[in-house]
């Protein structure tokens, strides 16, 4: 029986996690869960899933869950005591870092989920990561202190997940965090490329102007996942996709220059790693977060095992045609300018995670037009990116607190423009 503490469970990630957990309740138990906003469905969960420890985000909020579990006779499913209720980032870091925890899902949005991602490294965790934004903005610090502690990174993420199936068994089954970060780097499995694939969004066939004019419901609508809104909008950007791309550069330890995007309208093909000798390792899959996810928690019994995910099996018969082209940078800068951002290193990949973070609530509010988050994403890294990167914690949140406050005097002068 494993254990998992799921921070951000109250989310789309969240939903599909506690769906596999749900199937397989021999061999998960969910010790505790992290929610932020949605108290009603956090308590829901806890109805359900009987966790020892929940985490909300204050005082207040504590207060509420605990009336509501004590009316209806809950107790945790391990301590067969009622639910310990923590809150704010010093209940996540506890979770996140629980003794009793064998896997930590990391599924909170944004920067919020850097500090219990840390505390899950530190504590030598499994971290089944979807949060990728903390790998992003934390330059090769959660890595190394994963290396350092002997925790293990297991991507959640499609195209991450799909990559690290393709690797050789050989690296991918190697203990700790070095198998994961020296695999695709070393000469020695004759990896070229690795492709991620991308939807290319609700707006893949739309003109830069008609961008102008998007609504939050058009950004949001994604033809073929369903999301958290903040990523929803990335993926229309597809500044999700460069996020992906420092991502992946982070995880499997490859240069830029080995890293491509192809825009594949199906979502059935997440990733393609090429070979010196020619050969094409491609993943395949119905566009379901729950296979990813499964195939973590199946592989942390074993690199070869699988689990059921209550994913459909693949017909391509019915899906007939498989369509891909390259992305078109003009139209979708920020793309570009996580590429550039990629290979400036430094504190760029921190300092446009932030602004666009800045940028994407702003557009959320309807305070500025769609193409202005890349526009915002553009100046914040013009005044500030450079090649030194932040090397503690202090100076990464350093760094992420400037960009974000250049951020908020860009969106500023962007809505004067246009007011
Ligand atoms: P979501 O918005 O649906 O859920 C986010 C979760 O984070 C919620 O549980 C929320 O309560 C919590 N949260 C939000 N702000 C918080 C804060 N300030 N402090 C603590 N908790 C907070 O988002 P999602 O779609 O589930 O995405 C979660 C992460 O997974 C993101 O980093 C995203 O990029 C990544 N991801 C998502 C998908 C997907 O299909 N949804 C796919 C790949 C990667
Ligand atoms: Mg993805």
């Amino acid at each position: 029986m494993k254990s998992i503490a799921l921070l951000g469970g109250t989310g789309s990630i969240g939903d599909s996690t506690l769906d596999v957990i749900a199937q397989h309740p021999e061999r998960f138990r969910l010790r505790s869960i992290s929610g932020y906003r949605n108290i009603a469905k956090l308590i829901e969960i806890c109805k359900r899933f009987r966790p020892d420890r929940v985490v909300v985000a204050n005082e207040q909020s504590a207060k509420l869950i605990r009336d509501a579990l004590a009316g209806a006779d809950f107790t945790g499913i391990n301590c067969g005591e009622r639910a310990e209720i923590l809150w704010g980032a010093d209940g996540l870091d506890a979770i996140a870092a629980d003794a009793v925890v064998d896997v930590v899902v990391a599924a909170i949005v944004g920067a919020a989920g850097l500090s219990s991602a840390l505390a899950a490294a530190r504590a030598g965790k499994i971290i089944a990561l979807a949060n990728k934004e903390a790998l992003v903005m934390s330059g090769s610090l959660l890595s190394e202190l994963c290396l350092r502690h002997g925790a293990r990174l297991l991507p959640i993420d499609s195209e991450h997940n799909a990559v690290f199936q393709c690797l050789p068994f050989a690296a991918t089954a190697r203990q700790g965090q070095e198998g994961l970060a020296s695999l695709a780097s070393s000469d020695r499995f004759g990896v070229e490329s690795i492709t991620l694939t991308a939807s290319g969004g609700p707006f893949r066939t739309w003109t830069y102007e008609q961008m102008k004019k998007a609504t939050v419901r058009e950004a949001v609508k994604h033809p073929n996942w369903s999301m958290g809104q903040k990523i929803s909008v990335d993926s229309a950007s597809l500044m999700n996709k460069g996020l992906e791309l420092i991502e992946a550069q982070r995880l499997f330890n490859v240069s830029p220059d080995k890293l491509q995007v192809l825009i594949h309208p199906q979502s059935i093909v997440h990733a393609l790693v090429q070979y010196r000798d020619g050969s094409v390792i491609a993943q395949l899959g119905a566009p379901d977060m729950r296979t990813p996810i499964a195939q973590v928690l199946g592989w942390i019994d074993g690199p070869a095992h699988r689990i059921g995910s209550g994913v459909q099996a693949l017909d391509l018969s019915r899906i007939a045609r498989l369509d891909f082209e390259l992305p078109d940078l003009e139209r979708f800068p920020a793309l570009g300018l996580a590429i550039d951002a990629m290979r400036t290193g430094g504190n760029a990949p921190c300092v446009l995670n932030a602004a666009n973070e800045v940028a994407v609530a702003g557009f959320l509010a309807n305070r500025c037009r769609f193409t202005d988050i890349a526009a915002c994403v553009a100046v914040v890294l013009h005044k500030m990116a450079n090649s030194a990167a932040p090397d503690s914690l202090e100076a990464v949140l350093q760094t992420d607190a400037q960009a974000r406050s250049l951020a908020d005097e860009a969106m500023a002068s962007l809505r004067s423009r246009y007011a």
